[in-house]
C-alpha cells in the first residue's frame, strides 16, 4: 500500500496506474470504523485500485464545532487500510492540499438552496458547502470512475449525487448501506464521544426509526403520523435532546406530507454534548427480484417463469440493448464510432410494452415498433457489442431504474443486483460450473441438427467468456455480496425457477 500526503505524488502514481485500472475511491475524515471498512470492501470488490481519502476537512466544519477534537488515528487507520487491501491512502494536511479555511480566498462550491433549506444544513451552515468543495477537489486529482459515500449521511449522499449530475463529474456514486452495531446503534466516529450510559441512551435513536417503519409496513403513510411516532419514542430517553425530525424525499429532500414512493425519515440529536445523526428508508413499493450470473447460466428462462409465476413484470433489458443495436445499426454508424453511437443513444426514446406470458415484450424506439426487427440474426450479431459500450449502459441504467421505481418486477442482467437494483429485495447470482454449461449449449446445438461440435470446444470457449466478463471495463461481471447463490448443476428449469420463487415468498 502507499501512503501519499501531497497532490503531486498523488497524481504521478495514479497518472502510471491508468488506462488499465478501473479507480474506486472512499472518501472519509478517518477514525475508520466498520461503516468505513464496508465502503472500503465493497470499493475493493468492484474496482482494480482503491483509493481511500482521510482528511478532517476544515472547510465543512463550524466555527463551535469540533475540529480540533475530531480523532486523528493515522497510523491505526492505515493498517486498517492495509488489511482490507487498499492501493493508496491519501492523506494530506490543509497547506499540502491548498486549503485555507482562515481568509475566504478559496474557491467555494454551493449546493443548491433546495437541497440546503432543511435537515443537517438549517443547524450546520456552511457545512455542505465544505463537503461539496472539498469532495470536487479530491474528484478532480483522483477522477475515480466510481466513489462511495455512506447512506448514513443522506443529505450528503443526495447533496453529491446532484453536485456530480449539476457539474457533469464523469464519475459513478454509490450510496451504501448504514453499518450499525449489534445494538442498532448506525457506526460513527463520534460515537468514541459517548460515555457507555449515553451508548445505551443513544439507541432510542435507530428503536425510533424501526417503530415508524414497522407502522408505515403497517399503513401508516402519513408525515404527522410518522413524525409522532419518532418523537414519542425519543420522548421517552431525557438524554436524548432531538434537532429535527423529518420527512424528505430522498433525492430532492423536499418535505413529504405522505409518503407514495419513497421517504428519507431522518433524526438529527444530542445525546450529552455529542450530535448523531441517523435515517432510515421507508419504501412504498412492490419487491424487485435482480438475477445476475454467467452467460448461459439460464437466466433469461428463468426469469421469464418467474415472472410468469409471480405474476410479476418482466423487465426484458435484453430486447432494451438490443433495441439500441437495432438503432445503431439503421443510423449506419460504425461500430468503432462510440462518440457518435453515445450521441445517438444519449437521444433515444425507448418504451418497453410489457405482454403477457409466452409473448415477448413489445418494444418501441423513437416511437416506432421494433418488436419483431430486433430479433434477426443482423441485430443480435451486434448485441454484445453495443452493450459493451459504456454511454450504452449508462441510458439503459437511467431507464431500467425508472421501471424500477414502482418495483414489481423481475430482471436479469450481469449487473442487474449490483448496479441497476442495489437495493433489490431478492438478489440471485445463478450459476452453473463450465462443464455444465457447455454440456447444456451442446444439447441445444444438437437439437438444431448440430453435431460437428466437440464439448472440449465449447469449454473452453465459455471459461473465456467468463474471464473476459469478470475483467472487462464496462459492468464485469461481480457476484453482490448480499446474493443468494444458486448452482444449478443438476437442476431442471422448474427447480431452479421454484427455489427463487420460495426465496421471495419467504
Ligand atoms: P466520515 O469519515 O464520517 O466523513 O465518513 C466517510 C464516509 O463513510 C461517508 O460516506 C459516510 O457516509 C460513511 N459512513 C460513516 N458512517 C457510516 C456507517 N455507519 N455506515 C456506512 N457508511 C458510513
Amino acid at each position: 500500500m502507499r501512503l501519499f500526503q501531497t497532490i503531486a505524488g498523488l497524481r504521478i502514481y495514479l497518472s502510471q496506474q491508468r488506462p488499465q485500472k478501473r479507480v474506486g475511491f472512499v472518501p472519509t475524515m478517518g477514525a475508520l470504523h466498520q461503516g468505513h471498512r464496508s465502503l472500503i470492501e465493497q470499493a475493493r470488490r468492484e474496482n482494480e485500485l482503491v483509493v481511500v481519502s482521510i482528511f478532517v476537512n476544515p472547510l465543512q466544519f463550524g466555527p463551535t464545532e469540533d475540529l480540533e477534537k475530531y480523532p486523528r488515528l493515522l497510523e491505526q487507520d492505515c493498517q486498517i487500510c492495509e488489511d482490507l487491501g487498499v492501493d493508496v491512502v491519501f492523506a494530506p494536511t490543509p497547506e499540502t492540499l491548498g486549503i485555507d479555511s482562515g481568509d475566504q480566498t478559496q474557491t467555494m462550491v454551493i449546493p443548491p438552496e433546495s437541497l440546503t433549506r432543511n435537515l443537517c444544513a438549517t443547524f450546520r451552515p456552511g457545512h455542505f458547502p465544505g463537503v461539496a468543495t472539498i469532495v470536487s477537489k479530491l474528484f478532480n486529482i483522483i477522477q475515480p470512475e466510481i466513489a462511495y459515500f455512506g447512506e448514513k449521511d443522506a443529505q450528503q449522499l443526495a447533496i453529491i449525487r446532484c453536485l456530480v449530475k449539476d457539474l457533469s463529474f464523469p464519475v459513478e456514486i454509490k450510496g451504501c448501506p448504514t453499518s450499525r452495531e449489534e445494538s442498532g446503534l448506525a457506526l460513527s466516529s463520534r460515537n468514541q464521544y459517548l460515555s457507555e450510559a449515553e451508548k445505551s441512551s443513544a439507541l432510542a435513536l435507530f428503536e425510533s426509526l424501526q417503530l415508524a417503519q414497522k407502522a408505515f409496513v403497517q399503513g401508516t403513510k402519513t408525515r404527522q403520523a410518522l413524525l409522532n411516532l419518532v418523537q414519542q419514542h425519543l420522548d421517552l430517553t431525557d438524554e436524548i435532546n432531538v434537532q429535527y425530525i423529518d420527512l424528505v424525499d430522498p433525492q430532492t429532500l423536499s418535505p413529504l406530507e405522505e409518503v407514495t414512493e419513497t421517504g428519507l425519515l431522518a433524526i438529527a440529536a444530542y445525546v450529552g454534548s455529542t450530535r448523531l445523526i441517523d435515517n432510515i428508508l421507508l419504501r412504498n413499493r412492490q419487491p424487485i427480484i435482480a438475477i445476475d450470473g454467467p452467460a448461459g447460466a439460464g437466466k433469461s428462462t428463468v426469469t421469464r417463469l418467474v415472472a410468469k409465476e409471480l405474476n410479476l413484470l418482466y423487465l426484458d433489458t435484453g430486447a432494451m440493448y438490443r433495441a439500441l443495436a437495432w438503432l445503431v445499426r439503421q443510423s449506419g454508424l460504425a461500430l468503432t464510432d462510440e462518440a457518435g453511437i453515445a450521441e445517438l443513444v444519449s437521444q433515444a426514446n425507448l418504451a418497453l410494452i410489457p405482454q403477457p406470458y409466452p409473448q415477448a415484450t413489445r418494444v418501441k424506439i423513437n416511437g416506432e415498433d421494433v418488436t419483431e426487427a430486433i430479433r434477426t440474426p443482423e441485430v443480435t450479431s451486434l448485441v454484445s457489442a453495443i452493450a459493451a459500450q459504456k454511454t450504452v449502459r449508462e441510458v439503459l441504467l437511467q431507464i431500467q431504474q425508472s421501471y424500477g421505481k414502482k418495483g414489481g418486477l423481475v430482471a436479469e442482467g450481469r449487473d442487474i443486483g449490483t448496479k441497476v437494483f442495489p437495493d433489490a429485495e431478492v438478489k440471485i447470482f445463478l450459476t452453473a460450473t463450465v462443464q455444465e454449461r457447455a454440456r447444456r449449449r451442446l444439447a441445444d446445438f444438437q437439437a438444431q441438427g448440430k453435431t460437428d461440435i466437440r464439448l472440449e470446444d465449447l469449454e473452453r470457449e465459455i471459461a473465456q467468456r467468463d474471464q473476459q466478463d469478470s475483467t472487462r471495463a464496462i459492468a464485469p461481471l461481480v457476484k453482490a455480496a448480499d446474493a443468494i447463490e444458486i448452482q444449478t448443476d443438476g437442476l431442471s428449469i422448474p427447480e431452479v425457477t421454484s427455489k427463487i420463487v420460495q426465496l421471495y415468498l419467504s
